[in-house]
């Protein structure tokens, strides 16, 4: 993995120590001297991470951190403050501008990298999320940007078999987070997995003397359900083997003993606040991918994906020698209905027609509203005697029983139905649609509430 990194201190030394470390292992590196300059290189070289000192003569690094971090162009580069290790105060005060994290100078290699490489690959994640989210608008789909300022409570599981420390753990979380305490790490990881509100963080003390808390890290991060939940542990100081192999099973952060308060509970709020931007990204790339295959009003498939999956089954079936079938549904004077109960009325009427279509057919038939109250139904494996029982079945559920408006009105509705069968190899999509269309067409002129089969 390379990233590209922006190291920002003001001193000549500390500049080029750290790059030069970060290029030994072939990161690309970018440098700032002071607050103005650092900005700017944000903007110029787009880095993956940004490593910053915070004491720097006009603007210092919380400055910096929080225009970063307030910039909705730049917010989403994280960002790592190098404070002195006789200044805790100021680890906080940029994990409250919004730091992702902090490292103490002199810089242990260790954690430079580990932190690094961490944040670099959640960047990575995000930013290929980002991507897809960010074309979901041009179908409509807004996504939030990130809150900086969430302060609400986080979902926090503590893994601690040590009573007294787990308590301590408990007692500076409980104010701000919801906290559900577990003294058995055998029951953790299941009540990380079927918890009906996922936990946003879990926090596991690992305690050579009372049990392996590396087994439960590893099968949290390795389990499908709860890889995604962040990990924080909490180390002895000189218990760095360990730790590093923690970092590298993917858990996400670490504290050392003793904790102090106001770190803990700054390393809390960062993860929180990063897994809940993650997963606004992942479900907003999900919600785009189902937009773009549905109708929002009834949630069937829409014309595009009907276009395209069509040609996939045509295909299909013309390679397998399988039969396939095309139902076309149009609703009966539906513009008398908008007429006279209104568009609402029109619109919970559809919502019920495709339930019913939903209902009347099989899993494998592939169900599409292509226009205002035009719907198709494509049924694979079916031939026209087939195909003609489900058209019917679908016309007679219709006008079997009235459609329900509101809570006291309901009004028939009947639907005509046109149908065709696929024609062997030499058939094509277009003419496969069309023939369809004009058997609906017939239904139409001969009266309406009918099913027609199209000519082969
Ligand atoms: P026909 O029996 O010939 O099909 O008559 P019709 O009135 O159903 O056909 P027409 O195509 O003239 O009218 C369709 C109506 O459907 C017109 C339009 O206002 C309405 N419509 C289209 N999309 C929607 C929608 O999403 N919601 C509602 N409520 N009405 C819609
Ligand atoms: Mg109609
Ligand atoms: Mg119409």
């Amino acid at each position: 993995m390379t990233a590209r990194v922006l190291v920002v201190d003001d001193i000549l030394a500390n500049v080029r120590l750290l790059e030069a470390k970060l290029a030994a292992e072939y990161f690309e590196v970018v440098t700032a001297m002071n607050g103005m300059d650092a900005l700017e290189a944000v903007k110029r070289s787009k880095p993956d991470i940004v490593l910053l000192d915070v004491m720097m003569p006009g603007i210092d690094g919380i400055e910096v951190c929080k225009r970063i971090k307030n910039d909705s162009t730049t917010q989403h580069i994280p960002v790592v403050m190098v404070t002195a290790l006789d200044q805790p105060e100021d680890r906080v005060r940029g994990l409250e501008a919004g730091a992702d994290d902090f490292l103490t100078k002199p810089v242990n290699d260790i954690s430079l990298f580990c932190r690094i490489k961490s944040l670099v690959r959640l960047k990575m994640l995000q930013d290929e999320l980002r991507v897809r989210a960010v074309s979901s608008e041009s179908i409509g789909l807004v996504v939030r940007p990130p809150e900086l300022a969430d302060t609400r409570p986080g979902h926090v599981m503590v893994v601690d078999p040590k009573q007294s420390s787990g308590e301590r753990v408990l007692s500076i979380l409980a104010p701000q987070h919801r906290v559900r305490l577990v003294s058995n790490p055998q029951d953790a990881a299941s009540l990380a997995a079927e918890a009906v509100e996922p936990f946003e963080l879990i926090i596991v003390s690992l305690d050579p003397e009372t049990f392996d808390g590396l087994r439960l890290c590893s099968h949290l991060k390795s389990m499908e359900a709860t890889r995604q939940v962040p990990v924080l542990i909490i180390v002895d100081p000189d218990d760095q083997t360990r730790l590093l192999r923690a970092l590298d099973m993917g858990v996400n952060d670490y504290l050392m003993r003793p904790i102090d308060k106001q770190e803990l509970l700054a390393r809390v709020q960062t993860q929180v606040r990063r897994w809940r931007y993650t997963e606004r990204l992942r479900s907003s790339v999900k919600a785009s991918i189902e937009m773009s295959v549905t109708d929002p009003l009834t949630g069937l498939y829409n014309r595009r994906y009907m276009q395209t999956h069509l040609a996939h089954l045509v295909d299909h079936s013309n390679h397998r020698g399988k039969p396939l079938a095309l139902v076309s549904l149009d609703v009966d004077y539906f513009k008398a209905i908008n007429d006279t109960h209104g568009h609402d009325a029109g619109d919970r009427v559809l919502q019920e027609l495709a339930e019913r279509i939903r209902r009347n057919t099989r899993n494998v038939d592939m169900c599409c509203r292509v226009g205002g109250e035009e719907f198709i139904v494509v049924l694979p494996n079916s031939d026209l005697d087939l195909a003609r029982r489900v058209a019917e079945r679908l016309r007679r559920t219709m006008a079997g029983r009235p459609f329900p408006i509101n809570e006291s009105q309901a009004v028939p509705v009947t639907v005509s139905l046109g149908l065709a069968v696929l024609n062997g190899p030499g058939d094509t999509v277009e003419d496969f649609l069309k023939r369809a269309d004009l058997a609906l067409y017939e239904a139409k002129r001969q009266g309406r509430n009918r099913v027609i089969s199209a000519a082969a």
